[in-house]
């Protein structure tokens, strides 16, 4: 067995190896030690002798818990099963490796977020690949990827650029990514990094691709997948996933009923920066759901509700007609409240399909999976004539899509009972008068049952015995048990089986006679059972691309209802769309503050991005203004609309937008653990290189992570650039006020800054947002309401008087901005050169013109000579910080 045992474990790779023995799971030899330490599982040793081998295990029906808390630790498990039946089996049993879970290879519901899709990302990279932060969208396409969610069988690949490659993987989050050996791509660090798994090059040769894919689909050519011809790094990528799954979870295969190419230009480009600066899925600062964009807009009532629209929010679309297709489907839900009612109570009904599909593929499904699609299925007709009632597009189109699978769902109801149990192995889920055959073995059981009873009232009375019970035990069987104190009252045929501490036990031949019929009976109408189930469960599998088709369309009349709630109920508009590069907005509010924050309290606040009002908005204020806030808001309407839902405003014409960024100045990102400054600069200069003109930038206090002057400059040049080369529509919010003086040389840039009030030397925040520049940064005010003590701000103060004074002047930053000359900034005015000195205590009126002459030339000799001229000058950051 042992030798068993190694086989498996030399085909599983890297994985840890559950070892299925009789009733337990076995681990052996650093799988065990592991398990102790991870699982808590005792570790004790087979073959005590010389060779002692760690062993640790634990009942097999504790299997989903144990691999679910090894999946969560980030490992990879092979799940070797008996394959054959021990009780028939001849020497010893055979035993095979019928599954390799890991975190992208999941179907377990235990082990899924019933909100969140789970991704298995495959990448393949052509030679010319270059993954870096200086990628450009004007690259060609040198990356494929396919990605599949095997817990609803979504399946997709295309081919990109190392640029957009960012935005996909953001916005996928996988739980796995599939390399090939020699890929040269790290993973993003964060708490939520990828399990990286390596294949061999093959897997994903082309050869190989187009041969699995064909074969798979059963296809002639891919052509029909509509894929473009020159797509061969898709096709690679795909055929990575499919090998992958062939070896590790076969099962699944039959559940991957296609492959759609993805199509990345009808999409909104996010990268993954910007994902997690406008917190749309989860909060920067504790990375949970609570508090993030879709915690506050989710009002849907299923899993794959919740889940389509997720995908929405990650996806919003740029094509005019798809998202005017969804805001029509939403504007008639808002207006037809009572359907709307009607389908969310009939949803509330609807199971997670979309996964209970999944483990009747891959046959893991118990009668309680299959009792849940029958009633799935039964709410079916009345949602059908519900959507029927509503004329938008999707809704007719939904309506159409709606399959009732009518035969399926009465075979599903007549069989099954409504408490069906979680097992199939143990009987007891299938009505009465379904099948005959069952109906008599159960009937032949219930008599053998009351033979039973009615034997222990017979035997009671004839021992004279009233506490004789007649009980059952797996080992044993039926018994008649007595206290001691009346066992010898018992007729001989009582044969003694078991003696316990106040009773004893006893068999007789016509007690064991009864029990063969009883438990062969119910023996049979187990096996029966399990029969008809497994027939069921057919049936379904056979229903699948029908059932996974309703799925959808429950999912989508789900996030479409849910937006309509949301709209009404948090008194959200209709955006227009336009194909203008514009952003109009008027009394915009934040989607998450609006709801979090005490009702009313919130300030609206408005927005227009246009030639005429401006292109770039340059925002100034104090800190705890409102500035993020406002920025945030706008970005998070643009991206909201975009995904086909109403937003929170008075009324807004929002052009169509490429691609959304928005960065944060460094500070916010500390526990990224890299140089923060290089982080903000990596991430602005991605937003430079890959911007268009339709792009949409939002920038918080870009340049905080250096020095004030390296900071300033930066962010100053930063706006040039995006004015004169880019062009886009930006919001760019900071403290630095130096900045407002942008607007007297670059026509489409506009101040604004947040009102605030100064009462009583004191500040209020007024959180409106008014045109103009803001003239102080009021951070000392700021920190005086934080609780920094008085001492500490009357010092700031002063030196804050003293540092104003020494600062560069305005039309100095000026001039130097418009010949796009070097300023030379230091903090404290340096000493002066002692060339200066020597110049200064020259009599002029005592010089020959030779002297002078000669002066000049020894002085520039010595300026030639160098550095010990040079007087210390306070130049680096550090000491300019002090
Ligand atoms: P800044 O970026 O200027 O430092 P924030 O945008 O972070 O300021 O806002 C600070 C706080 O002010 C927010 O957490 C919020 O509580 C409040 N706030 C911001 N904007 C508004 C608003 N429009 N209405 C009401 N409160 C607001």
């Amino acid at each position: 067995m042992m030798q068993q045992y190694e086989q498996a474990k030399a085909a599983c790779g890297d994985a840890i190896l559950l070892f299925r023995m009789g009733d337990f799971y076995e681990l052996f030899h650093d799988d065990a030690r592991l398990a102790s330490q991870r699982l808590g599982l005792t570790l004790t040793s087979r073959d005590k002798g010389a060779n002692p081998i760690p062993m640790a295990g634990f009942p097999h029906h504790q299997l989903d818990g144990y691999l679910a808390r090894l999946i969560q630790q980030g490992f990879r498990v092979a799940v070797c099963e008996q394959v054959e039946d021990p009780a028939t089996a001849r020497g010893l049993v055979r035993r095979e490796v019928t599954r390799v879970v890991s975190p992208g290879t999941i179907t377990d519901h235990e082990l899924l977020d019933p909100r969140e899709s789970n991704f298995l990302l495959a990448i393949v990279e052509s030679r010319e690949c270059r993954l870096s932060n200086k990628a450009n969208s004007a690259e060609p396409a040198t990356l494929g990827l396919a990605w599949i969610d095997i817990s609803t069988g979504a399946f997709q690949a295309c081919q990109t650029t190392p640029a957009a490659f960012e935005d996909l993987l953001a916005r996928l989050s996988p739980s796995e990514v599939l390399l090939t050996e020699n890929s040269s791509f790290e993973p993003p660090q964060s708490n939520r990094a990828p399990l990286v798994t390596r294949q061999a090059e093959w897997a994903s040769s082309e050869k190989h691709a187009l041969d699995l894919l064909t074969r798979h689909f059963g296809i002639a050519s891919l052509d029909g997948l509509g894929f473009e011809p020159d797509c061969r790094l898709a096709i690679r990528a795909a055929g990575a996933i499919l090998q992958y799954l062939t070896e590790n979870q076969p099962a699944v295969l039959d559940f991957v009923d296609h492959l759609t190419p993805f199509l990345q230009e009808t999409t909104m480009g996010i990268d993954e920066a910007t994902w997690r600066s406008l917190e749309i899925t989860r909060t920067i600062r504790h990375n949970r759901r609570e508090g993030s964009l879709f915690d506050v807009i989710d009002r849907t009532v299923t899993s794959m509700g919740s889940r389509q629209l997720g995908e929405w929010l990650s996806r919003p679309l740029t094509c005019l007609d798809s998202i005017d297709q969804r805001l029509d489907a939403v504007e008639e839900l808002t207006g037809h409240s009572d359907t709307r009612a009607a389908v969310r109570k009939s949803l509330k009904n609807i199971h997670d399909v979309q996964r209970l599909l999944a483990r009747v593929a891959t046959g893991r499904s118990t009668p309680r999976d299959l009792s849940s699609i029958a009633r799935t299925l039964a709410e079916l007709p009345g949602l059908r004539k519900l959507v029927g009632a509503l004329a938008s597009c999707l809704a007719v189109q939904m309506h159409a899509d709606l399959d009732l699978c009518e035969p399926l769902r009465e075979r599903l109801e007549s069989t099954l009972r409504d408490d069906c149990p979680l097992s199939a192995r143990e009987g007891g889920f299938v009505v009465a008068g379904c099948n005959r055959e069952l109906d008599e073995l159960r009937e032949l059981a219930r008599g053998g049952k009351q033979w039973i009873a009615r034997y222990q009232t017979k035997i009671a009375a004839d021992t004279g015995i009233s506490t004789l019970k007649v009980g059952f035990n797996k080992v044993f069987g039926y018994y008649v048990e007595v206290t001691h104190q009346h066992r010898d009252k018992l007729p001989d045929h009582f044969i003694r089986k078991q003696t316990l501490k106040n009773a004893e036990r006893f068999i007789t031949p016509e007690l064991k006679e009864y029990e063969e019929r009883v438990v062969s009976a119910e023996q049979g109408a187990v096996e029966l059972e399990y029969r008809i189930f497994c027939e069921l469960r057919d049936a379904v599998s056979v229903m699948l691309p029908r059932l996974k088709g309703n799925a959808r369309v429950v999912a989508q009349l789900d996030a479409l209802a849910a937006m309509a709630e949301l709209a009404v109920a948090e008194r959200y508009i209709r955006p227009r769309m336009v194909a203008d590069p514009v952003t109009h907005i008027e009394e915009g509010r934040h989607p998450v503050l609006d709801v979090t924050q005490p009702l009313g309290s919130f300030v609206p606040n408005s927005t227009s991005l246009d030639e005429e009002s401006g292109v770039i908005h340059l925002i100034t204020g104090p800190n705890m203004a409102g500035k993020s806030t406002y920025i945030r808001q706008a970005a998070l309407i643009v991206l909201m609309a975009h995904a086909g839902s109403f937003v929170p405003a008075k009324s807004s014409t929002i052009g169509i937008t490429d691609r959304l960024f928005a960065r944060v100045g460094a500070s916010d990102e500390l526990s990224r653990g890299q140089s923060t400054f290089m982080v903000e600069m990596t991430e602005t200069a991605r937003i430079l290189n890959t911007a268009t003109p339709r792009s949409l930038v939002i920038l918080d206090e870009i340049g905080r992570g250096t020095s004030t002057y390296d900071g300033v400059s930066l962010a100053w040049a930063i706006v040039e650039y995006l004015h004169d080369r880019v062009g886009c529509r930006t919001l760019f919010a900071t403290h630095y006020h130096e900045l407002t003086q942008l607007a007297e040389t670059l026509p489409r840039l506009a101040n604004f800054n947040v009102a605030v009030k100064e009462w009583n030397d004191e500040i209020v925040f007024l959180h409106k947002i008014t045109p103009g520049a803001a003239d102080r940064s009021y951070g000392i005010h700021v920190a005086r309401l934080a609780g920094v003590p008085g001492w500490v701000n009357r010092r700031a103060s002063t030196i804050l008087e003293q540092l104003e004074g020494k600062r560069p002047s305005r039309p100095e930053l000026r001039s130097a901005a418009r010949g796009g000359g070097e300023i030379q900034l230091t903090l404290f005015d340096a000493p002066p050169h002692p060339l200066i000195e020597k110049i200064r205590r020259l009599d002029t009126n005592h010089v020959t013109p030779m002297h002078a002459l000669e002066l000049l030339q020894r002085w520039r000799d010595e300026l030639d000579d160098g550095d010990e001229l040079v007087p210390e000058r306070a130049t680096s950051s550090t000491s300019q910080e002090t």
